[in-house]
């Protein structure tokens, strides 16, 4: 089996859902996912020489084939990756059809039939839709009442520092995240959730500094109460703060969430300081989480060794790819470690993850971050019903990822500049 054609496509969802689609001359095609990133498709096209006449089956092989060719290139990690990793996944999905196997068994089979799905609440606001370097925009299907609170948030990237004031942007209350939590818990059954917690907030005097003060700390902590009051003991709750504060803040904030009992806390630092992420987590009964920054498993193994992290987080749409996600997996679980992966691809990508996240002993959680798309259901066709229910994922049993992707629809919401599958 030889491959004979690599092409892309865009559908702009909350997020560019980049989509890759391998060809082979026995008219077997795969379909993968990538994390969004700039100039990702044409990186992807710059790869595609690589690919045209080899076996598709050796997958770990055309792996390192792109790997080294992206060294040459000076990435030993970075969005080179968020295209090698949709390639890989359409590559399984191609082995997976071949030799009629769901991409579950090819990894070493199922721990688990159901994945558990963790949704990400954001900060409890209805719809959100961000380009390839998080500046929000406005595309056709967000309803005209959004668009005013986009326009408001056009001119701050949503992560890291420096995004937001609260002049411009709304305030947050407990109450809104209680009933956020309430509303996803009771209407579709969540088990875990998290929430935005780096939110803007009358309290902050410099989001340049990463520091937070007194009544923010204590701002921040009554958002998280809310949470907890809303859902009760049964549900575990988490709260990502985007790597946005120093560590003696972060070390507070920290400690006043501990009578919380996290799931975790995520990235409460920058992830690239190793050592200020281990104090955090040695300061605090809190788990801390990270890893949607890090790429292959060298990119966790430092974290890992120095036992800088409670949890990880890596998001296989960008981390290198599913073979590459058991592997970070199984590294992790050498040091007790468990996995809850980073995911904000369509149905394509999650279930991509799915398959890993059923293949791996130390699996925890899932992220569903499309609750506020409304046509994510319907990006694949092969499930029968919803392809998240009760808070599970029920991994498909058809050979590959067993799902294709519905081109009606993801025509319908293609990004306009990008080539469709070569239309
Ligand atoms: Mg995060």
């Amino acid at each position: 089996m030889k491959i004979t054609d690599v092409r892309t496509a865009v559908v702009e969802a909350n997020y560019d859902w980049t989509f890759t689609r391998i060809y082979t001359d026995e008219g077997i095609h795969g379909t993968g996912e990538s994390f969004l990133a700039p100039g990702l498709t044409a990186i992807i096209s710059d790869l595609k020489p690589l690919l045209i006449g080899e076996d598709p089956r050796n997958v770990d092989k055309l792996f390192a084939k792109m790997r080294w060719a992206a060294s040459g290139a000076g990435s030993m990690g970075g969005i080179i990756y968020n295209a090698i990793s949709g390639i890989e996944a359409a590559l399984w999905d191609v082995v997976g059809k071949h030799y009629g196997m769901p991409v579950y068994g090819l990894l070493g089979g199922k721990y688990r039939d159901r994945v558990r799905i963790y949704a990400d609440c954001h900060a409890g606001e209805a719809l959100e839709a961000l380009d390839s370097v998080m500046v929000a925009r406005h595309p056709g299907w967000l309803p005209e009442t959004e668009k005013s609170v986009i326009a408001a948030e056009i001119n701050h990237p949503v992560h890291g520092r420096a995004f937001g004031d609260a002049e411009a942007d709304e305030i947050f209350t407990p109450e809104m995240y209680a009933d956020r939590a309430r509303e996803v818990v009771g209407s579709q059954g969540f088990t875990a959730l998290k929430f935005d917690l780096d939110v803007p907030n009358p309290y902050t005097k410099d989001t340049h500094s990463g520091t937070l003060t007194h009544a923010e700390v204590k701002f921040l902590t009554s958002l998280a109460e809310g949470v907890r009051e809303a859902v009760g003991d049964g549900v575990d709750i988490s709260f990502d703060l985007h790597w946005r504060y120093n560590v003696s803040d972060a070390q507070r904030l920290a400690y006043e969430l501990e009578p919380l009992g996290l799931m975790w806390l995520e990235d409460p630092v920058p992830p690239e300081n190793i050592e200020a992420m281990r104090r955090v987590k040695q300061a605090t009964k809190t788990p801390v989480s990270s890893g949607e920054n890090y790429y292959l498993r060298y990119g966790f193994r430092e974290a890992l060794e120095k036992g800088a992290l409670d949890i990880i987080a890596p998001d296989f749409q960008k981390a290198g790819g599913l073979l590459e996600g058991r592997k970070i997996a199984d590294l992790a679980d050498t040091h007790y470690v468990a996995v809850a992966p980073h995911c904000i691809a369509s149905p394509l990508g999650t279930l991509a993850s799915a398959h890993v996240c059923c293949a791996i002993p130390n699996f925890l959680a899932l992220e569903w971050h499309g609750m506020s798309v409304p046509f994510w259901n319907d990006m694949v066709t092969g499930m029968s019903g919803d392809v998240i229910r009760d808070g599970y994922i029920e991994v498909p049993d058809a050979p590959g990822i067993g799902v294709e992707l519905n081109e009606e629809v993801a025509r319908r919401y293609a990004r306009p500049g990008e080539p469709f599958f070569g239309e």
